[in-house]
């Protein structure tokens, strides 16, 4: 890639708020254009859109469910139309359903895999077709240390997560001979909207086990996206990065 001709643009699932926002923000700062998507969060996306845009960049927000196949299309013409290729895809977007297997509904199984993991390879199909063509590309999961560790009460999210670590190795090998990089990154418990709605002595009681002894920050998990995304990791494919103050090891 000639960086002094070309303004990588980046997709980010879910850029709305919490990790996916400060995923979309650290881009910016490497000098990426962003689309932000979002499914709900319409103020939300406008203002991760801001954030970007004070880093010098161009950003677009693009309303668009992931889980869906006319949403995941939709993302991919809007961010192509407004900057014309894709060279980095984020695939953050997710959801818990939680609940001990005996009571937990189809329903709740299937919109989390949906949201998790078909979502990704929705996506990873729009984004892979033209990165070939541009024999470059980033491609880079959020998993979580609930796929390596399992979580009571979460096995849907762990199912979704583990499906992502798999799908990851898998299209790191179909893409790596066309410059095309796929990472996973599993962070452990990162302060957002989906962990605050734990109760509080499940966070403190989750907060022991990590040798850190503190939950992490969305910018953490953003500067290991960052890390995959620079130029200088084109030799870095098929790895999952623990982001979790030394919990899963
Ligand atoms: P969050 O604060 O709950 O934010 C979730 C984001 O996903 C929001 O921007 C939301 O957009 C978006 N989203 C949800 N469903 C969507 C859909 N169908 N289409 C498009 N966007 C959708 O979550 P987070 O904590 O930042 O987590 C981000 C990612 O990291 C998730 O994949 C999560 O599983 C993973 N992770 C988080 C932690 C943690 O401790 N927080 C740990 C491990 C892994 P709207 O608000 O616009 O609906």
């Amino acid at each position: 890639m000639n960086e002094e001709t070309i303004i990588r643009t980046a997709v980010v699932t879910g850029g709305s708020r919490g990790i996916g926002r400060a995923i979309c923000v650290a881009l910016a700062k490497q000098g990426c254009n962003v689309a932000v998507n979002y499914c709900h969060g319409e103020a939300a996306a406008a203002e991760t859109v801001t954030l970007c845009k004070a880093a010098g960049v161009d950003a677009l927000a693009v309303q668009a469910d992931v889980s869906t196949a006319e949403g995941v299309k939709t993302l991919f013409e809007k961010a192509v139309n407004a900057f014309g290729r894709v060279d980095i895809l984020v695939n953050n977007a997710g959801i818990t359903r939680d609940g001990l297997l005996l009571r937990l509904s189809e329903e709740d199984f299937d919109k989390v895999l949906d949201t998790n993991l078909k979502s990704t390879f929705l996506c990873c199909k729009e984004a892979a077709r033209r990165m070939v063509r541009q024999r470059y590309g980033r491609i880079i999961n959020l998993s979580s240390v609930v796929a390596l560790r399992g979580n009571a009460g979460q096995t849907n999210y762990a199912a979704s997560k583990a499906g992502l670590i798999g799908l990851t190795k898998s299209l790191a090998r179909e893409l790596a001979g066309r410059n095309i990089t796929v990472n996973a990154i599993a962070p452990g418990l990162i302060e957002t909207d989906m962990t605050a709605a734990l109760p509080e002595a499940v966070r403190t009681e989750m907060a022991k086990g990590i040798p850190a002894g503190r939950a992490g920050q969305p910018e953490d998990v953003a500067n290991a996206a960052a890390f995959f995304a620079a130029e200088q990791s084109s030799y870095l494919t098929g790895q999952v990065l623990c982001v979790d103050g030394g919990m899963a090891m």
